[in-house]
């Protein structure tokens, strides 16, 4: 298993590298992380061993059984959608949620790193591809409607912005999504209050180059570093 995801790992880092260079960027300017879900403690422990330390996970529970007491100088993400009657946990186990995708998520998550005496960054999540299965803030007036609140929250520091790609074949609508997080990004750096917003996460094994060509800074795989979920 070692070796197989150190293959992974050096294709997807080549694969990065090409993508930055086709969009004039320095590789070093995307962040890789490892997308867990799905996937035993061993794999997660056998990334650490191949040099990974940013993971990603969509839900609390089984990220919890799967990342508690796990030794080792690693980061969590949640990057699924945070229920509020789980946002205790989150607070304790995550670094980072980038699924803020509703004012109250963020003031649920306020109040409970207030409580830790913790500061956490967040993302913030929009639906750029309109599928509704999709979470996310519906649109970018809603999302700007309730950034200045988020923003404000003491115990948050909003990082940036974080989107799922549409599930199609179609590269201009992946595109087309990708290209509209990046331009309300830039809108929201534009305004001048926002040191430290400077997240972009989208792209994930299906359509990561894309991504970064069109300005993601941080990368979530899976499959691609791990091969098919259920199967490992
Ligand atoms: C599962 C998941 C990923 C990783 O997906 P892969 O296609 O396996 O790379 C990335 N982001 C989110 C939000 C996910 O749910």
């Amino acid at each position: 298993m070692v070796r197989a995801i150190a293959d992974s790992l050096a294709d997807v880092r080549a694969r990065i590298e090409a993508a930055a260079g086709r969009a004039g960027r320095a590789a070093s300017s995307v962040s890789l992380m490892a997308v867990t879900k799905g996937f035993p403690r061993e794999v997660v422990e056998t990334a650490m061993a191949v040099g990974i330390s940013l993971f990603g996970e969509n839900r609390v529970q089984e990220a919890e059984e799967k990342y508690t007491g796990l030794p080792g100088n690693w980061t969590l993400h949640l990057i699924g959608h945070l229920q509020r009657n789980k946002a205790r946990s989150a607070s304790g186990l995550f670094s980072c949620v980038q699924s803020i995708d509703a004012a109250e998520t963020a003031r649920a998550l306020e109040s409970r790193c207030a409580e830790r005496g913790k500061t956490m960054e967040v993302l913030v999540e929009l639906n750029t591809s309109g599928e509704a299965s999709k979470a996310g803030f519906r649109s970018r007036e809603n999302l700007l409607d309730a950034l200045g609140e988020i923003a404000a929250l003491p115990h948050l520091r909003v990082r940036g912005l974080m989107t799922v790609g549409p599930l199609t074949e179609d590269e201009r609508d992946v595109r087309a999504s990708f290209a509209a997080l990046r331009s309300l990004f830039d809108d929201i750096r534009g305004r001048g209050s926002t040191a430290g917003f400077d997240i972009l996460s989208m792209g994930m094994s299906g359509d990561f180059e894309v991504a970064i060509e069109e300005g993601a800074t941080l990368v979530r795989l899976g499959t691609a570093l791990f091969g098919q979920r259920g199967r490992a």
